[in-house]
């Protein structure tokens, strides 16, 4: 949409909070506005000198934009493999370049401590409020106008302020069935109340979505129609699952049509990873550039899959970006985009907690960011993307290895159209095993490959199991993440990620589930989970026989 046509966001403040509504400018930020006039002799503000600031710069070694190779170098070959187990990741030579922030500014307008350090409104230094502006311009291309960016100390607190503006005591939000626990954490004491919405290998469903809007009493739910939803579009923890721009579109309209607003919490987007290959099946894919340039970042932004601030021409969308996945979770810094009203509403209730984000990282990142520029920090996001990818091919890779997995299109289902992978209990005949256990094959897990984000969401077909009973699936999962614990192996218990652990899951009564994060460990580390991990599950689905 061109700039000239995009609407501007429609009045939307009868969502807003009895507590948003009661909040009042801070009123020595309220004086603020005046600091900034040329010549004022302010005597007002509780301000130290920063003559006492006890630093007088800082200086960082950051690494080249072009770090991480474009491509999975070599990957699809074994000698790839072997070197990523046997030598560690973390020898690679880093390419660093020094960057310095002074206390005061050598030429105006550049980043320095004086001004990072200082007291000042909720919002974020300068540059870096540019840098975020160009950014979203950029990337997202909101459908309307006015959209504007707040700052924040990332996602849980984007969303923690977003609930306190938006919803009352009493109220509901809607949510996917498997969800981020620290999201209903930050909501339930204030008795506000998860409402699950059935997903699919798209995530959430917008035939349910409509049903529960369409048919909702107020009477026997006990609560109003709920008027926010909370969603994780994009590598969705903990199912991985990733929308489609057509899912995507029928949220939208029906949360148009039921006047819900959207609080899009997206830390994964920039992890797209595509879709996982056998390796056998794997072909290398042609090198494009590795240095950052204003083409190369305009075509893989183009190969994106829109946020929802694409679609919004309402402006009932808050999206939720973090520097957590893409710069480090320590950064505690991330922003808000959304329709000025809102983003006034939040700033007040910053001014009353945080204030803005810490003055150090702020000056830091930004330093980063421009010292990189725009470009270049799309060709960082590039090559991080691919690191990921490598990580979820090697480990479906090691557990294709381990088990036999056999590629099904699945036909009905909540992953209709996906391409799941089954494991059975019987083991390969290499391990000299296969004469004990092919009479008693059975399917003991299957998963469907991420597009995106760091999780692989395993089903455990706990049915097959030969003391299944049912309502037997929290034990049975239980049981089994006990034992491989006790083996050195963590997952995260299925159990953990329900929307509401209180309510049955109507599809799904037969089957626990890990979610499996392939972020972190080492490649060796993950080839040996995955070992344990065979060993112990084939134990389990034969014991008691
Ligand atoms: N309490 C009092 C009494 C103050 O004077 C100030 C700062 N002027 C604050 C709290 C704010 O403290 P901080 O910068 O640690 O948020
Ligand atoms: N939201 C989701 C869906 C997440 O998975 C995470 C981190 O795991 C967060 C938010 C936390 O983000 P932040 O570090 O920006 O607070």
């Amino acid at each position: 949409m061109s700039v000239e046509k995009r609407t501007q966001s429609i009045d939307l403040s009868h969502h807003l909070s009895e507590l948003s509504k009661a909040r009042a400018t801070s009123p020595l930020k309220g004086l603020m506005k005046y600091f900034e006039q040329p010549g004022i002799l302010s005597l007002a503000g509780g301000l130290p000198s920063p003559a006492y600031f006890p630093i007088s710069d800082i200086s960082a070694n950051v690494l080249v934009p072009e770090s991480f190779a474009l491509t999975p170098t070599e990957s699809s070959t074994s000698l790839s493999w072997l070197w990523k187990l046997f030598g560690s990741q973390n020898t690679t030579k880093e390419r660093t370049q020094a960057v310095t922030i002074p206390k005061y500014p050598a030429v105006k307008g550049d980043i320095n401590l004086a001004d990072s350090l200082q007291y000042g409104a909720a919002v974020a230094q300068a540059q870096l409020q540019d840098f975020l502006k160009q950014f979203i311009s950029e990337v997202y291309r909101p459908a309307f106008g006015d959209w504007t960016v707040l700052i924040d100390t990332g996602n849980t607190d984007g969303w923690s302020r977003a609930v306190m503006t938006l919803c009352n005591p009493g109220e509901g939000v809607l949510c996917e069935e498997w969800t981020y626990p620290s999201a209903m954490a930050s909501m339930i004491p204030f008795n506000i109340q998860p409402v699950p919405v059935a997903m699919d290998g798209l995530g959430m469903r917008s035939d349910d979505l409509e049903n529960l809007l369409s048919r909702w009493d107020p009477l026997s739910r006990q609560m109003p129609r709920p008027h926010v939803m909370y969603i994780v579009p994009v590598g969705q923890n903990p199912s991985g699952s990733t929308m489609s721009i057509a899912r995507k579109k029928q949220i939208y309209d029906i949360c148009v049509k039921y006047d819900v607003i959207i609080v899009e919490d997206d830390p994964y987007y920039f992890l797209q990873l595509g879709t996982y290959t056998l390796k056998e099946d794997r072909s290398p894919s042609a090198m494009p550039s590795g240095k950052p340039s204003a083409d190369e970042s305009k075509r893989y932004v183009s190969t994106l899959t829109p946020s929802f601030l694409n679609f919004d021409y309402e402006g009932r969308v808050i999206r939720l970006d973090t520097f957590s996945k893409t710069i480090a979770p320590g950064s505690r810094l991330g922003w808000f985009t959304c329709n000025p009203v809102f983003a006034e509403r939040l700033e007040r209730q910053g001014e009353t907690s945080t204030q803005s984000p810490c003055g150090f990282g702020q000056a830091v990142i930004t330093k980063i960011l421009t010292h990189w520029t725009y470009d270049g920090y799309i060709r960082w996001l590039r090559g991080l993307r691919t690191e990921y990818q490598q990580r979820r091919d090697f480990f479906i890779d090691c557990l294709a290895e381990e088990f036999h997995l056999h590629a099904v299109p699945a036909v009905a289902g909540v992953w209709e159209g996906c391409i799941m992978y089954q494991a059975s209990s019987k083991v390969k005949k290499s391990t000299g095993m296969t004469e004990k256990y092919s009479a008693r094959n059975r399917t003991m897990f299957s998963f469907v490959p991420p597009v995106a984000g760091m999780f692989v969401w395993m089903r455990l077909h706990l049915d097959q199991h030969p003391s299944f009973a049912p309502g037997d699936r929290d034990t049975l999962e239980t049981k089994l993440w006990t034992k491989l614990g006790e083996n050195g192996v963590l997952f995260g218990p299925g159990w953990m990620f329900a929307a509401n652990a209180m309510a049955e899951d109507p599809d799904d009564n037969d089957s626990g589930h890990f979610r499996i994060s392939f972020s972190n460990v080492e490649f060796a580390e993950l080839k040996k989970a995955v070992t344990i991990f065979g060993r112990v599950i084939r134990e389990f689905f034969q014991e008691d026989l």
